[in-house]
């Protein structure tokens, strides 16, 4: 049987021209498929009833249904989205300056280690399907309403995204097919904590926007923190980023997380700047969320702003950003840990 939500509009024309029938007619099916509120075959009424019954005997339409909801004082709306085995992954919904942003997950849990994530802690669980990915924003669309859909995708949830590289391209083809769900690329934004081959793979075959979970500016400091700075130092990721492909208007985004004593001092700062020197770049500094089980603390405001001094120098353009959906625990690093206890608390 077919995951039908994990088939791109090509994959679609295939598999009705592998049917007997027009290429058009997958063309068809594809477009009701990404069309908020179908309930199933039955839904496609411009389909003969013959063709409803033969595409409903080779496949099945996978559907995320959220099980968990909660809603931060700032807006911030987070979303547990059940999946067939029994699962859940996470979407976080940010409303900022009127518009929202998205951000989507692609496994279910991460392998990746990083020391400062509570997704981390979790491990590997295994990776999401094109229709788990895709189907996080149809979700949100469907359980919160049109007036909700987001302005703008950040694949920075749960996991790592390079890492499930072919179900994501696949997702982001169907999540900018305006037969799919529309969204222009220029609005699509994918994250990484550095993986190069994906990375130089991401530029040739998707026109979408990279972030880049860099958080220090050494091998010593970055080594200590994210383990996939062993497999890839900076030297690799910064000549991966400086090879990404990128359109006149768009720069790399850099995330760093300001830990106090570890990668928050000038110094730091100022090799910050000398290492990101020529790269398109816009360098948002996030104010770690102290938690429980982590052993790393925030550092003060004024420090942050004598960090972020040193780099607006520099010519960089520098944002300070305070996470958002704290209260609710969906802000950077701390998706599913308290998750998994609203989620039980809210199931029918
Ligand atoms: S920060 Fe991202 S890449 Fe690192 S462990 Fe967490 S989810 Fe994985």
């Amino acid at each position: 049987m077919i995951d039908f939500r994990s088939l791109t509009r090509k994959g679609f024309e295939e598999l009705a021209i592998e049917m007997g029938l027009k290429a058009y007619r997958g063309r068809q099916v594809f477009r009701w498929l990404w069309r908020p509120g179908l309930g199933g075959f039955s839904g496609i009424s411009d389909l003969s009833a013959g063709m409803r019954e033969r595409f409903s005997q080779a496949g099945y339409i996978t559907r995320l249904k959220v099980i968990a909801e909660r809603r931060s004082v700032d807006g911030t709306i987070k979303l547990g989205f059940g999946l067939a085995d029994g699962l859940m992954v996470e979407g976080v919904l940010i409303p900022e300056r009127g518009r929202r942003t998205l951000c989507v997950s692609t496994q279910v849990g991460c392998a990746m280690g990083c020391r400062f994530c509570h997704t981390a802690e979790m491990g590997f669980v295994r990776q999401l399907e094109t229709s788990e990915i895709a189907g996080q924003v149809l979700s949100v669309i469907e359980h919160l309403g049109e007036g909700f859909r987001p302005k703008n995708l950040v694949f920075m949830g749960m996991g790592e995204p390079l890492a499930n590289y072919e179900n994501l391209i696949k997702a982001i083809d169907i999540i900018s097919d305006d037969l799919g769900l529309g969204f222009s690329k220029r609005r699509i934004t994918v994250s990484t904590c550095g993986l190069v081959p994906e990375m130089l793979r991401l530029g040739q075959e998707a026109d979408v926007g990279l972030a880049i979970s860099l958080h220090a500016p050494d091998d010593e400091t970055r080594g200590e923190m994210m383990p996939v700075n062993r497999r890839y130092p900076l030297a690799q990721l910064m000549a991966a980023c400086r090879a990404y492909p990128l359109s006149p208007r768009r720069r790399i985004t850099f995330e760093y997380l300001l830990l106090a004593g570890m990668n928050d001092s000038i110094d730091h700062a100022r090799k910050l700047a000398k290492l990101l020197r020529g790269i398109p770049s816009k360098i948002n500094l996030i104010l770690f969320n102290e938690s429980p089980g982590l052993p790393f603390v925030a550092p003060s405001m004024d420090q942050a702003a004598a960090f972020q001094k040193v780099l607006m120098d520099a010519g960089y353009t520098v944002i300070i950003r305070k996470s958002k959906g704290q209260d609710i625990a969906a802000a950077c690093g701390q998706l599913y840990v308290d998750m998994q206890g609203y989620a039980s608390a809210t199931q029918p």
